[in-house]
């Protein structure tokens, strides 16, 4: 959010902002579908090639995909994409999550604005039209970023910009969903954003911290199954490349 306030420069500035916002949603949506692959490097040279667009946008948007931690500058050589998420990383995750979660909902409960609430109901509309469309791959990455969206006007709801700014920063949606693209596992937890989503809307702050760590107690478990199904391997691979720079929590 690095806005300018300078009257002369801002026509441009927006302008430019906006073909970087594009640039970065289409990078996000390549990240998150494993289009570009956890691991690989990428170059702002190739990216706009590929992209069609000139490399200013294509640098603006890797550079705020770097602040993020998705993806890692190296210097002169592009930027590599962090291998996927270990479940240590995983675990330390949701810890975090239901720390700050159920007491964003709680207090979306208290606070939430009536245009909050219809826009959550809009985006679980959407999630519930995603999820009937088959749940083919390439609605994983727009589903995705509809949870992430729900999730993140949840906290916006409750008030706290730091809370909201440090849920953002663990971009939950994007390592999770990488981690979902080749599997089977059946995701969709409708039901739990409906209990979220209609404590808030009932102005129920009990019921909704309740609902927000139900939904985040069961998600764990579906990853947790995840996990021991098919990401060992992984994990092991990626044992040797220093894990300890994915910059996932920071
Ligand atoms: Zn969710």
């Amino acid at each position: 959010m690095e806005h300018t306030s300078e009257q002369a420069g801002l026509r441009v500035d927006r302008r430019r902002g906006r073909m970087a916002d594009e640039v970065y949603d289409t990078l996000l949506d390549q990240l998150m579908s494993l289009a570009i692959e956890p691991g690989s490097r990428v170059t702002i040279d190739a990216l706009a090639r590929e992209m069609r667009v000139s490399q200013t946008p294509i640098r603006d948007a890797l550079n705020r995909m770097e602040a993020d931690g998705l993806v890692i500058r190296i210097p002169h050589a592009g930027y590599r994409i962090p291998p996927q998420i270990t479940r240590e990383r995983f675990e330390d995750m949701v810890e975090i999550r239901l720390l700050l979660e159920p007491a964003a909902a709680r207090r979306a409960a208290e606070r939430a604005t009536s245009s909050q609430v219809s826009h959550l109901r809009k985006l679980q509309e959407e999630m519930i039209a995603l999820a009937q469309d088959e749940g083919h791959h390439p609605s994983y990455g727009a589903f995705g970023l509809r949870d992430a969206a729900f999730h993140d006007l949840v906290a916006d709801a409750a008030g706290n910009q730091v809370v909201r700014e440090a849920l953002a920063r663990l971009h939950t949606h994007v390592h999770l969903f990488r981690l979902l693209y080749h599997s089977e596992v059946t995701f969709l937890a409708m039901g739990e954003h409906a209990d979220v989503l209609e404590a808030i809307a009932g102005r129920d702050p009990d019921a909704a911290a309740y609902a927000m760590r139900h939904h985040i107690l069961l998600s764990r478990d579906r990853f947790r199954r995840l996990f021991d199904e098919t990401v060992v391997e992984t994990a092991e691979d990626d044992a040797d490349e220093g894990l300890d720079d994915v910059p996932t929590l920071r």
